[in-house]
């Protein structure tokens, strides 16, 4: 099968071509197409039986499903997840609807940032009852559907355990991002010193031995001196946390079979990073041999869901330099966690790594699909809208957020044109932002939902292009990338 006969075929159908999706390996074509607003694969030639799906004639007409996405990756590497290790700047772009990463390929075209499109974590996961499967599935179609050969990663994001992180792998993650926090112990950061010696004390005698003879009385690079009472409390805050990511990062080395990028990250705990915990967490992983590709601490400031930097940006730059001088000892990359909509620091972001970084976003883009539908389909926004509003206490269980409902302007005062301001504000993008989990769950709100966004796929497209265009614009703009 040639591609123009391949051509020639569709052209006898009704069928809507993803013109740049038309490929073609061993002797078998297949593109992206469309009917009645769902998509197919459509196959033809050797390969076919890859496939599974409806045979019309000369062509085959495949659903997209898992089986079908490994049938893709199959028969086009390009479309299966890979390591990121060698580029620069990378950047994670969730697409928790399955729908965004065809308009985030056009929104980073002409840069180069390596992507990691398929980016959820566990409670992304459960939020939008899809598996780590369906998730880089998604993907891989929307990849395909663009025709982009330049790699892209998937990351299991914030895992918390060697469970989730088998099942990442298992299900072709190439990225893990290890998150500790459930064996760090948060709340000591800001006890008295007395209850911190008193922790100390208690804590096993190889682990203390370990700390003292490696930390005390040295003059350590980048952060100095560290005092007694300075080390105890990061010993009692952090080691399990250490011990548990130096445990997983073995036990990746002993499963994978494929090269994984391990990112540590410490960004979801109740205080900011402190320089100090930031070299030990560093230094532990090196004395044993492990190099993360990227660590993402907690940084000054307030990085909320959906909306802009909060803090003070002089603090921030000052801690983000210090930071980058740790990751840059130890050689590996920051890692800019809740990256979506922090405009105000990636000025700050790029210049002092150099463009050497990673940056997660990923609610963002469900927004400007919310955005769409405030714009095509207005009463299925405020329907979803007051849904928001109802349901935040809910939606609070899972992310915290600071804006006030009482601070979004009431809807049923306002006319269609007006509704994709919502889209605009802070206390509304936040609430919507963090409803997701429970709109998709509504039949009412899930059927309308996906059908306004297949008819509208372009409006999307155009609206991440200028969205995450954005985002890429400010954290590219004096690295020529
Ligand atoms: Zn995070």
């Amino acid at each position: 099968m040639t591609v123009d006969a391949f051509r020639a075929l569709l052209a006898q159908t009704n069928l809507y071509v993803y013109e740049r999706s038309v490929d073609e390996a061993e002797n078998t074509v297949v593109a992206t197409v469309r009917k009645d607003l769902v998509k197919y694969l459509a196959v033809a030639g050797e390969k076919s039986d890859l496939f599974t799906g409806e045979q019309e004639g000369e062509l085959k007409l495949c659903p997209l499903t898992n089986e079908n996405a490994k049938a893709l990756q199959t028969l086009f590497p390009y479309t299966k997840p890979k390591s990121h290790r060698g580029h620069q700047f990378t950047m994670g772009l969730g697409d928790r609807l399955g729908l965004a990463t065809a308009g985030h390929i056009r929104a980073l075209a002409g840069h180069d940032i390596y992507p990691v499109f398929a980016q959820q974590s566990i409670r992304e996961l459960n939020l939008t009852h899809r598996t780590f499967t369906d998730v880089i599935s998604a993907a891989t179609f929307n990849v395909f559907q663009e025709g982009y050969k330049k790699g892209f990663g998937a990351d299991g994001d914030h895992l918390k355990t060697k469970e989730e992180i088998k099942y990442a792998l298992e299900s072709g993650c190439t990225m893990v991002t290890l998150d500790c926090s459930e064996h760090i112990d948060q709340k000591a950061a800001t006890y008295p010193i007395e209850k911190i010696n008193e922790m100390y004390a208690a804590l096993p005698e190889n682990v203390r031995k370990h700390y003292e003879e490696t930390y005390l009385n040295k003059e350590l690079p980048i952060v100095g001196h560290m005092d007694e009472d300075e080390l105890r409390r990061v010993v009692v805050v952090f080691w399990d946390g250490i011990a548990h990511a130096i445990d997983c990062f073995r036990y990746i080395d002993e499963i994978k079979t494929v090269e994984v990028d391990f990112e540590l990250s410490i960004d979801e705990t109740l205080t900011i990073t402190t320089p100090t915990e930031h070299f030990v967490i560093g230094n532990e992983l090196h004395n044993v041999g492990i190099t993360p590709i990227s660590c993402a601490p907690h940084f000054s400031g307030s990085f909320e869901k959906g909306i802009e930097y909060a803090g003070n940006l002089n603090d921030f730059a000052r801690d983000f330099e210090v930071h980058q001088k740790i990751a840059d000892f130890f050689g590996y990359k920051l890692s800019l966690h809740s990256g979506s909509d922090k405009f105000a620091v990636f000025s700050t972001v790029a210049r002092v790594t150099k463009g050497h970084v990673h940056v997660k976003t990923a609610g963002t883009s469900w927004l400007e699909a919310m955005r769409v539908v405030s714009e095509v389909n207005p009463d299925l926004y405020r329907k979803a809208h007051k849904f928001s509003i109802e349901h935040r206490p809910e939606a609070e269980r899972y992310y915290h957020v600071s804006t006030k409902v009482a601070d979004i302007p009431n809807i049923d005062l306002q006319n269609d044109a007006y509704l994709a301001e919502y889209m605009n504000m802070p206390a509304s993008r936040q609430t919507v932002h963090i409803a997701y989990g429970m709109l998709l769950e509504q039949p009412w709100f899930r059927e309308e939902f996906f059908r306004t966004m297949a008819e509208h796929e372009e409006e999307y497209y155009a609206a991440l292009v200028r969205h995450i265009g954005k985002h890429v614009r400010y954290l590219t703009a004096e690295l020529s990338i």
